[in-house]
């Protein structure tokens, strides 16, 4: 008996060990502020990505991928939580994130796995639910960051993408328990303002244009007001931390002279010294916008590091690589840069997936998935159960390649850091296939876009004749959305009544 007894648990150990090797990796780079608009493998005119479009190449492109609140602190949140910002509290940047809340690092690591996060945190409070994480502290800054983990503070020199990664291969080489599958976050700093580059790529595109987006000289004209009086214009919003010059207007040659010997005659500043009107905006989206593809520059040479390690080790067939960004992003678009709008360009999300032996390689979808979906679709690939309170859906099926009957056909947005930077107003609204209904509560003002005759969201047909019936049908959608989605009515944001409250207490 106690033969046969020790014979079946030999047999359940290896059976177990076996399932256990089965277990996919899984390798999350995620970057912050990274446009589509500049990610080759998404059509990009303006630079070239070979690591990212590697991922994409072998695995699936999501066309349509979104987040929830175009913001970074807010969509770290709902991609931990798999909850919107008004369930998880992480309405706008100003929050503490509640880290005792469910997450799925925590449900992760109860499964079984090493769970790490590598760099950008961003949620005020320590990271929970990791068995390793060194992050930078706060935004962190682009040279020589002060790092943090269980163990203090630890000054690093050198570029800040090139440490993250230095970072999370340390830990994959060396740190983690190899007895367990992994699920590791790699989250850059990068492309972040101010948009500092990396040594290497400091000259990169100095002798070509960059081409202008087809909206950089928008008017604002058929819209509500929040579209003009935003404050992340190229042309009147950028600082000169954002730009690293200072025009140094008009001088007279023998200023000039001096200025020569000071900084050297081929200096950049006199590039926009005489500048003015359209030649100063050009001036400036030129400078704006190489500064941050510079940046990407390294975050693609980075994940080309990590690529790469994956291979050498082996682990590359059993490991999902995943990239995301926190939001979009204007690169010029509408003549802005930063995000928060519902508009496309910082609604949606580059969300590239390669899953080798699973997902066919070089596929692009079309679904409207979103960063609300990630949680559960982490969970699903390492065949955890979601909990029922997690508000996406997994998108592994759609991985697998499987035709969805079901799948969403609408998505719920809403933005709420206003008063805050760059002056956006609060909003939510819902986004089909070809229409978005978004409404600023704060003025009771609506907009309405047929993505599929104005793509550039030119032209606001709320109440135009011909517009009511679709209209109507919207807004049934996201009362409905709101309603599933189990949004307060009061839209002020949470950290506003808490402040209101305390003062209140305080008087
Ligand atoms: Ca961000």
């Amino acid at each position: 008996m106690k033969i046969k007894l020790s014979i079946l648990f030999s047999i359940v150990f290896s059976l177990s060990l076996f399932a256990r090797e089965k277990s996919p990796n899984i390798l999350f780079i995620f970057a912050d502020d990274h446009a589509y608009q500049a990610i080759s493998a998404y059509g990009s005119n303006r630079n070239k990505t070979p690591n990212i479009d590697r991922i994409a190449k072998e695995g699936m492109l999501f066309n349509r991928a979104f987040v929830t609140n175009s913001i970074c602190a807010p969509s770290r949140a709902v991609i931990l939580t798999g909850k919107h910002s008004h369930m998880n509290g992480q309405l706008t940047n100003r929050d503490t994130f509640d880290g005792s809340q469910q997450t799925f690092p925590k449900l992760l690591r109860k499964a079984g796995y090493q769970t790490a996060i590598c760099g950008k945190w961003h949620l005020k409070s320590e990271p929970t639910g990791f068995d390793f994480w060194q992050v930078l502290k706060g935004q962190g800054p682009y040279y020589n960051p002060p790092m943090i983990s269980d163990q203090g503070i630890k000054n690093i020199t050198g570029y800040t993408t090139d440490i993250i990664t230095d970072v999370t291969l340390k830990w994959l080489k060396e740190d983690r328990d190899k007895n367990k599958p992994f699920f590791v976050m790699s989250q850059h700093k990068a492309p972040h303002r101010n948009w500092q580059p990396g040594p290497k790529y400091l000259s990169k595109y100095d002798n070509i244009d960059i081409p202008e987006p087809e909206t950089l000289r928008d008017n604002y004209n058929n819209r509500l007001e929040p579209a003009s009086t935003q404050a992340m214009t190229i042309n009147r919003h950028l600082s000169v931390s954002d730009l690293k010059l200072k025009a140094p207007g008009n001088l007279t040659l023998e200023q000039k002279s001096k200025w020569d010997l000071a900084y050297g005659s081929k200096n950049k500043a006199f590039e926009n010294a005489n500048l003015e009107g359209d030649a100063l905006l050009k001036w400036k989206y030129q400078r704006y916008v190489k500064d941050y593809l510079r940046c990407i520059d390294s975050v693609d040479e980075n994940i080309g590091r990590l690529l790469d390690y994956l291979d050498e080790s082996g682990l590359a067939k059993n490991t999902v690589v995943i990239y995301s960004s926190d939001q979009g992003w204007y690169l010029g678009e509408h003549g802005w840069y930063d995000k928060r709008w519902m508009y496309e360009e910082s609604f949606r999300t580059p969300l590239i997936v390669r899953w080798p032996g699973v997902t066919k390689p070089g596929t692009h979808n079309k679904e409207l998935v979103q960063n609300l979906d990630y949680a559960q679709t982490f969970l699903d690939i390492c065949g955890v159960k979601s909990p029922n309170d997690m508000q996406g859906a997994s998108i592994v099926p759609i991985l697998k390649g499987k035709k969805i009957k079901n799948w969403r056909k609408s998505l719920y947005y809403h933005y709420y850091e206003f008063p805050g930077a760059h002056q956006v107003r609060r909003h939510y609204g819902v986004r089909t296939d070809r229409y978005k209904l978004i409404y600023f509560y704060m003025l009771d003002g609506w907009e309405l876009y047929d993505l599929k005759n104005d793509p550039n969201e030119l032209c606001s047909l709320y109440g135009k004749p011909d517009y009511e019936e679709i209209t109507a049908t919207l807004k049934t959608e996201l009362t409905r959305l709101r309603k599933e989605y189990k949004v307060p009515t009061d839209n002020r944001p949470m950290s506003e009544n808490v402040r209101k409250s305390k003062k209140k207490k305080k008087g």
